[in-house]
């Protein structure tokens, strides 16, 4: 069995010699679990602070262990009467070809139902995301203009394409034209913003002329100061990731925004999916009713290989990605 481990904290942005590819053999399921065949893996922006041992929500992965993450495999041989062989399951056994894996753990997919894939992304962990982080605090109301950083990828093409079933303004921020000509064109998006190459605060003035009532964060750093500067009166602001400051070995200092949350009483919210696991069914049905009646698309990027797994998660930081970034380990 072939499994990727922390070989040391990464100082900064991570690099391949922060991690090491190691051979074991295969496990054997104990009572209770499943021996899987990892179908893809996912690479995830949160990895990235896993890796760190700073205090966070989230364990630190332990040096010299596997990179523990969301994963989409079949069932190979089973201790428990309730997965047979051939199920296709959702775990997070992370990065390795092959897991002996509890299954209280794990999650049926049904391959009927939609491409397993979607799992990790749509109707899973990123999905999920997008949906409660959306709905519960953003509640973008008709007419109102969402604005989402991160606009392109796995939970921001998700948060753009809710806001405008609930018939808002969307703007989309994203890292290339490729990019931003796919939101506009693709998934209906009304303006989309390449915040490398446009000067960021004229395109938001042209792109939101009645201000911002929901500013989605993905990102943070100068990207969210600009859109900031924006809010309207009642303004909400789900504060979902920070990829910009991840790899930063100071902390980051930025404009004093209280007095604008103050004299427009926003609200801004930090949250976490995880927190929303008891109503990740209702989530689901939701998103996957609309996927069936193409009210939303998804995009993944798909890298062919396990020996890949490192090169898609540090493309996470170079915005390699459009759409949910996966890596196909073995054949469905
Ligand atoms: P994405 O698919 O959005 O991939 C990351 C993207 O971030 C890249 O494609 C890149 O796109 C963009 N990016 C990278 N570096 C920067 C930067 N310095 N400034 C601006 N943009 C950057 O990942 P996810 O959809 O999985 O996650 C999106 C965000 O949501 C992350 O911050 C993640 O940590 C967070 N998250 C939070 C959860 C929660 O429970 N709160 C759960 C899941 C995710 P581009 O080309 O546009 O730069």
């Amino acid at each position: 069995n072939e499994r990727i481990i922390l070989a040391k904290r990464p100082q900064g942005m991570p690099d391949e010699s922060d991690f090491a590819f190691e051979e074991q053999p295969l496990p054997v399921p104990q009572a209770g679990e499943v021996l899987v065949r990892t179908v893809y893996l996912s690479v995830d922006p949160y990895m990235r602070g896993r890796m760190s041992d700073a205090k966070s929500y989230a364990k630190p992965y332990e040096v010299g262990q596997v990179i523990a993450g969301g994963a989409v495999g079949q069932v190979m041989e089973s201790t428990d009467p309730t997965y047979r062989e051939g199920d296709f399951v959702t775990g997070s056994w992370g990065w390795q070809r092959f897991a002996a894996v509890s299954t209280g753990t794990l999650r049926k997919v049904n391959p009927d139902l939609a491409p397993v894939s979607t799992a990790l992304g749509v109707l899973g962990m990123t999905g999920l995301t997008a949906y409660f982080g959306l709905l519960d605090i953003g509640q973008p109301q008709a007419g109102e203009t969402v604005v989402v950083s991160g606009g392109a990828g796995a939970v921001g093409m998700i948060v753009g394409q809710i806001a405008k079933i609930k018939g808002a303004r969307v703007v989309g921020i994203a890292g290339s034209d490729e990019k931003t000509t796919y939101l506009t064109e693709e998934l209906g998006f009304d303006a989309a913003i390449n915040y490398r190459t446009d000067d960021l605060k004229a395109a938001l003035v042209e792109a939101c002329p009645e201000g911002v009532d929901v500013y989605f964060d993905n990102v943070g750093g100068d990207v969210s100061d600009q859109v900031l500067r924006l809010i309207n009166k009642n303004a909400r602001i789900p504060i979902c990731g920070q990829i910009a400051l991840y790899n930063l070995e100071k902390p980051d200092t930025g404009p004093r925004i209280q007095s604008l949350l103050l004299t427009n009483t926003a609200l801004m919210k930090g949250f976490l999916v995880g927190d929303y696991a008891s109503r990740y069914n209702e989530g689901l049905h939701e998103l996957a009713e609309w996927l069936r009646d193409g009210r939303i698309k998804h995009a993944e990027n798909v890298v062919d290989g396990f020996d890949k797994t490192l090169e898609a998660f540090l493309g996470l930081f170079t915005g390699e990605n459009l759409g949910k970034q996966l890596v196909k380990v073995s054949k469905e």
